[in-house]
């Protein structure tokens, strides 16, 4: 299975095993997660992000088995998360390699106040990693999603760089996360619409979205999306994940269903 580019066809990539654990109390064992990847499976999810595997043993371990087990031929993608550094993106390469159809999600931030703070770089050695960091997971599998981490808060013109960068090194994917929960429908709709507008390769990846609740609007941030071009939604079952959780996965789909013709 290979998911192409369609204009119709919105992939649904489920976090819950991966952003939905890191919601407080939710912490899941490697028996448990595996029967909630089962059940994604024949909930007909597009896409299971199953872990992070370099964060802890039990986490490889759980991605290695979903991978076995439930990442068959005709089973889901199963992608792990990884930071962009070498030693992430090997342990998810790793822990992925059973799975028919892997996928590995590397991601670097691009806010000023991220670069800043968090990551002590500039932004020239963000493009520099990014380029190198994403060739390289490329080398070790063939679907690579890349995130512009705390995208809803960059700069859109250095956004629209990397991104280039990273399509241009191999990334199918690229995701734009909101990550604090920040931005409103029509800032989302207008960031992905930048995107379509002024990242010369875009034609080359699927747009995906990642957002949260904070405001209360992950879901009308990502029907705003969809309206602008974006053909991956990342969300997870309730809604659960980090502080006021994620888009769920119930209300996008049924939105995307019920109200298709205002979509
Ligand atoms: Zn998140």
């Amino acid at each position: 299975m290979t998911i192409q580019p369609h204009p119709d066809r919105v992939i649904i990539f489920d976090t819950t095993l991966r952003d939905g654990e890191q919601c407080p109390g939710a912490t899941l064992n490697v028996d448990e997660k595996l029967v909630i990847a089962r059940q994604l499976a024949r909930l007909g999810v597009d896409v299971i992000e199953a872990g992070f595997a370099i964060a802890s043993s039990g986490d490889f371990e759980a991605v290695q088995r979903i991978a076995e087990t439930v990442g068959t031929e005709n089973g889901p993608i199963i992608c792990s998360l990884a930071r962009s550094v070498k030693a992430d993106i090997e342990a998810a390469a790793k822990a992925l390699k059973p799975a028919a159809h892997p996928r590995i999600h590397t991601f670097i931030a691009t806010s000023d106040i991220h670069l800043k703070y968090k990551l002590k770089k500039t932004r020239q050695e963000v493009l520099d990693i990014t380029s190198e960091m994403v060739a390289y997971a490329k080398s070790l599998c063939q679907d690579i999603e890349f995130s512009p981490e705390d995208a809803g808060r960059s700069d859109p013109e250095f956004l629209y760089q990397v991104l280039e960068r990273a399509i241009a090194a191999g990334a199918t994917t690229v995701n734009i996360p909101d990550t604090v929960g920040y931005t409103t429908p029509s800032e989302f709709g207008g960031l992905i619409r930048g995107i379509k507008e002024n990242v010369p390769n875009i034609d080359q990846a699927i747009i995906s979205v990642h957002g949260h609740n904070d405001l209360g609007l992950a879901v009308a941030n990502f029907l705003e999306a969809v309206k602008n071009g974006a053909r991956q939604l990342e969300c997870t079952i309730n809604g659960i994940g980090e502080r006021a959780g994620n888009a769920a996965l119930e209300e996008l789909v049924m939105a995307l269903h019920v109200r298709r013709q205002i979509l």
